[in-house]
């Protein structure tokens, strides 16, 4: 007998023979889709497709038409950010938008901060990230698309504060909207037809509807394109190296002044002027290597997409060069290169990130 096959998108039996009933697939995408271990049917093939080829920029006309519907329904606004890329995922403008309604702050990717960090400090820190951005959440919420338990968290913390109203999802890409939607379809799965595509009126943007039990809808929107992200300045395959997909282990080094640590080769820190034990959290996979700050920028220029990768020899074509920013730090803080990690550096030290062009390097208080 053949083995029973779901679709990983909505959690539907796969079959081959029936075009307009649930979780059907061409026999041939179903035979190269066992070979990659990841089937989907027909409809959430397309709507995947579609979702990643169609982030909207935030000028767009059509989006900016959404966004005026969002603000003209009276909803729950979900707004989904990468805790590891924090100023990276910030919508420009969100309050302008959404209006009077409120807005549940989701912390994603959870799992990729150490469990010795507390999660009622991470929270903490959200919030007065929030606050700073503007934005006043009516709750916050740390969550790891990659575990259903805290979907069901999630959709739980939805229904919460929904009351009876339709729940718009918005983030820009790569914060993982779509792992998360699909969690939530996979969790939905065995209630009546689940995901329904429209159009929002008046645009030529595709959107998915999940309903909820009262009728109402969870809308998925698409995907908004931020340039101040990692996603913009790596191709393909080094995005995927740098973006931890499990828990960091920190690494530490002992340093005095005048050493230089190169992250790959997409940053770089300086100490300029302290000692003492520094703590990276970058993926786990990434090479970090140590030199002389006076030899520095020759090893960079010498080893740059050799020893110092990513970026790889493709990759390296679309990198901008590393900025320079200097900062003084009286007390102990994280320095955090959005998107690529952080590392937490002692009290009075004087110290150099080098981070690329476009993308923030920032100061914190120790998550830690
Ligand atoms: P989207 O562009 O917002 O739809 O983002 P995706 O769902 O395509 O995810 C972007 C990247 O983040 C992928 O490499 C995912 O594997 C990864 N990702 C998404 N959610 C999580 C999470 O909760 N934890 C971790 N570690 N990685 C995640």
């Amino acid at each position: 007998t053949e083995e029973e096959v779901y679709c990983i998108g909505c959690g539907a039996k796969i079959q081959t023979t029936d075009k307009d009933q649930l979780g059907y697939t061409p026999k041939s995408a179903l035979e190269k889709g066992l070979e990659k271990g990841e089937v989907y049917c027909q409809r959430c093939f397309r709507l995947r497709h579609y979702n990643e080829i169609a982030p909207v920029s935030l000028t767009d006309d059509d989006f900016l038409a959404l966004l005026s519907q969002i603000r003209d329904d009276d909803a729950l606004i979900v707004y989904v950010v990468d805790m590891f890329d924090f100023n990276g995922s910030m919508i420009p403008g969100i309050h302008r938008f959404v209006g009077d309604n409120p807005i549940l702050l989701v912390g994603n990717k959870e799992d990729v901060f150490p469990k010795s960090l507390k999660r009622s400090k991470m929270k903490e820190w959200l919030k007065q990230q929030a606050k700073l951005q503007g934005i006043r959440p009516i709750d916050v919420l740390l969550t790891s698309a990659k575990s259903l338990d805290e979907i069901e968290d999630l959709l739980n913390t939805i229904e919460k504060y929904r009351k009876h109203r339709n729940a718009y999802v918005v983030g820009v890409t790569n914060v993982g909207k779509s792992t998360l939607i699909n969690q939530i379809i996979r969790l939905n799965n065995g209630t009546k037809d689940l995901i329904t595509t429209s159009r929002f009126p008046g645009t030529t943007l595709d959107k998915i509807d999940i309903p909820f039990e009262d009728g109402k809808m969870l809308i998925d929107t698409p995907g908004i394109v931020h340039e101040d992200q990692m996603a913009h300045v790596l191709d393909g395959k080094d995005l995927k190296f740098v973006s931890p997909q499990k828990t960091i282990k920190p690494k530490t080094f002992q340093l005095d002044d005048q050493q230089t640590l190169f992250f790959g080769g997409l940053g770089r820190f300086d100490y300029l002027s302290g000692h003492g034990a520094i703590s990276t959290y970058f993926e786990n996979n990434l090479m970090i290597h140590r030199t002389k700050l006076d030899n520095a920028d020759h090893f960079y220029t010498k080893h740059l997409g050799e020893l110092l990768t990513p970026p790889n020899q493709e990759g390296l074509k679309k990198l901008p060069a590393l900025q320079r920013h200097e900062f003084h730090l009286d007390a102990k803080s994280d320095v955090v290169i959005e998107g690529l990690g952080w590392l937490t550096v002692p009290a009075h030290s004087t110290i150099v990130i080098w981070a690329p062009k476009g993308i923030a390097a920032v100061v914190r208080k120790p998550l830690v």
